[in-house]
C-alpha cells in the first residue's frame, strides 16, 4: 500500500512515496527555503535525483510542484493516504490517529508547546487536504511514543500547579524514531513486542535517548520542548536554568536571547567555535583542534552519564541501541561512549563496530547481556505504517 508522507518545516517540506508493506521508497524529495526567492524543489525518483527552482514558492505551491511530479510517476493514483509528521501532541494524542476536524482543533491547542514546529505541520495537512481531498489523512505525533512515561518521569520538582495552568511537564521527542527502533531491537534480540529492556540513543543534530520497556516508553531525555537532555549540533541539551537569568543578567540580552543562543549557538557547535556537524568535529579534532576534542568529549560523557541516569527506568539492560546519523555511523562516539558504559557489562567488539557504518547495523559488542546494537532508524517508514494501519481499520 503506497503512502505519501509529509514533514513540513517552517521553511521547508519532505516528502516520501513509500510502500508500507515493503519499505520501498517510490519518489522522495524535499522543498527548501519556502516563502523566498531562492526556493527550490529537489527530489529523487528511479535513482536520478532532480532539482527545480520554485521563486517565492509557499507550502501550497511546493506541494502541488511535488504532487506534480508523482503524477508524472505514475503514483498519485496509487496513493491510499497522507501521512503527516506533527511534532508535539501535548498530552491529548498517545497515539497516530485519523485527521478529522476536532484532531485539527487538538494540534491547534498544542501550539503554544510547539510555537515553531506545529503550524507548518498544520499547514502541510491544509494543503494536502485541499489537494487531495479524497485520500484520508493521518497525523503522526513524535511526542506520542512517551505518553506512557509514569508520572515520576515526566513531572518536573516545581509548583504542581504548572502542570494543569501552563502544561509544564515533560513530553518527549523523536517518538517515531524511538518506537521504529526499539520494534527493529526487539526482532533483532528474538523477543516479542512487549518484552525487552532498551535504551535507544537517538542522536542525529537533535538528541534523545529513551529508556523501552516491554515496548513501551517509560523515560526519555527531552522535556517540556527538544532543549532537554543531550548535548545536541547547536542544542545545549540540560543545564542550570539559573544560567539564563545570569548571562541575561550579565551581558545585557533577554531571556529570550539566551534561550535562542541556547538553542541555536549551543552544543557541538558553541563548544568547538567549529561545526555542529559530527564528521567535521571528528576530522578537526583528529587534527588536533582543540575544542573540536572537547566538544566531542562533553558529547560523549553527557550521553553516557544520562544512558545510565535511564538504567534506572528499566531496572535491568538487555540492549543499548545507536541511531540517527552519529549513532549509525560514529564508531568513535559509539567506542567512547560504550568505554564509560563498561559498568553495565557492556563490552565493545572493536571490528563489528567498524562494520557498522552507513546503513549497515548488528550486534557491536562481544557481550550478549547486555549488548548494544546499531539500528538505522526510518521515521518514514513508521509513519507510512500507522497510515497504512489506520487507513485500512477505520
Ligand atoms: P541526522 O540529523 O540524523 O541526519 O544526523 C546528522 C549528524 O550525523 C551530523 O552531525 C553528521 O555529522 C553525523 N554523521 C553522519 N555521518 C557520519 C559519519 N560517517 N561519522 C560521524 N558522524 C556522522
Amino acid at each position: 500500500m503506497n503512502v505519501l508522507v509529509l514533514n513540513c518545516g517552517s521553511s521547508s517540506a519532505k516528502f516520501a512515496v513509500l510502500d508500507a508493506a515493503t519499505g520501498e521508497e517510490h519518489l522522495s524529495g524535499n522543498a527548501q527555503r519556502l516563502n523566498s526567492n531562492e526556493a527550490t524543489l529537489d527530489w529523487k525518483h528511479g535513482g536520478q535525483k532532480h532539482s527545480r527552482p520554485l521563486p517565492g514558492a509557499d507550502h501550497g505551491v511546493a506541494l502541488r510542484a511535488a504532487l506534480e511530479q508523482m503524477s508524472a510517476a505514475g503514483l498519485t493514483a496509487s496513493l491510499a493516504g497522507v501521512g503527516h509528521r506533527v511534532v508535539h501532541g501535548g498530552s491529548r494524542f498517545s497515539a497516530s490517529t485519523r485527521v478529522t476536524p476536532d484532531v485539527l482543533k487538538g494540534i491547534e491547542a498544542c501550539i503554544p508547546l510547539g510555537p515553531l514546529h506545529n503550524p507548518p505541520n498544520l499547514e502541510g495537512i491544509r494543503v494536502a487536504q485541499e489537494l487531495l481531498p479524497s485520500l484520508p489523512q493521518v497525523a503522526v505525533f513524535d511526542t506520542a511514543f512517551h505518553q506512557t512515561m509514569p508520572a515520576r518521569a515526566y513531572t518536573y520538582p516545581v509548583p504542581l500547579e504548572w502542570l494543569a495552568q501552563h502544561e509544564v511537564r515533560r513530553y518527549g521527542f523523536h517518538g517515531t524514531s524511538h518506537r521504529y527502533v526499539a520494534g527493529r531491537a526487539q526482532a533483532l534480540l528474538g523477543v516479542n513486542p512487549d518484552q525487552g529492556a532498551l535504551l535507544i540513543a537517538h542522536l542525529g543534530n537533535g538528541c534523545s535517548a529513551t529508556a523501552v520497556l516491554n515496548g513501551q516508553s517509560v523515560d526519555t531525555t527531552m522535556g517540556l520542548t527538544p532543549l532537554e537532555g543531550l548535548v545536541m549540533g547547536t542544542r545545549s541539551g540540560s543545564v542550570d536554568p539559573a544560567l539564563v537569568g545570569h548571562v541575561a543578567r550579565a551581558s545585557g540580552q533577554t531571556a529570550d536571547q539566551v534561550l535562542d543562543a541556547l538553542n541555536k549557538k549551543s552544543g557541538l557547535l558553541g563548544l568547538s567555535g567549529l561545526s555542529n556537524d559530527m564528521r567535521t568535529l571528528e576530522a578537526a579534532a583528529a587534527e588536533g583542534h582543540e575544542r573540536a576534542r572537547l566538544a566531542l568529549e562533553v558529547f560523549c560523557f553527557v550521553l553516557a552519564r544520562q544512558l545510565a541516569g535511564l538504567v534506572v527506568s528499566l531496572g535491568r539492560l538487555d540492549a543499548l541501541v545507536f541511531t540517527g546519523g552519529i549513532g549509525e555511523n560514529s564508531t568513535l562516539v559509539r567506542e567512547a561512549v560504550l568505554g564509560h558504559l563498561g559498568f553495565l557489562g557492556l563490552a565493545l567488539d572493536p571490528v563489528a563496530n567498524l562494520k557498522a557504518v552507513r546503513g549497515q547495523g548488528g550486534r557491536i559488542t562481544s557481550s550478549t547481556t547486555p549488548q548494544a546494537l546499531v539500528v538505522p532508524t526510518n521515521e518514514e517508514l513508521m509513519i507510512a505504517i500507522d497510515t497504512a494501519q489506520l487507513v485500512s481499520t477505520s
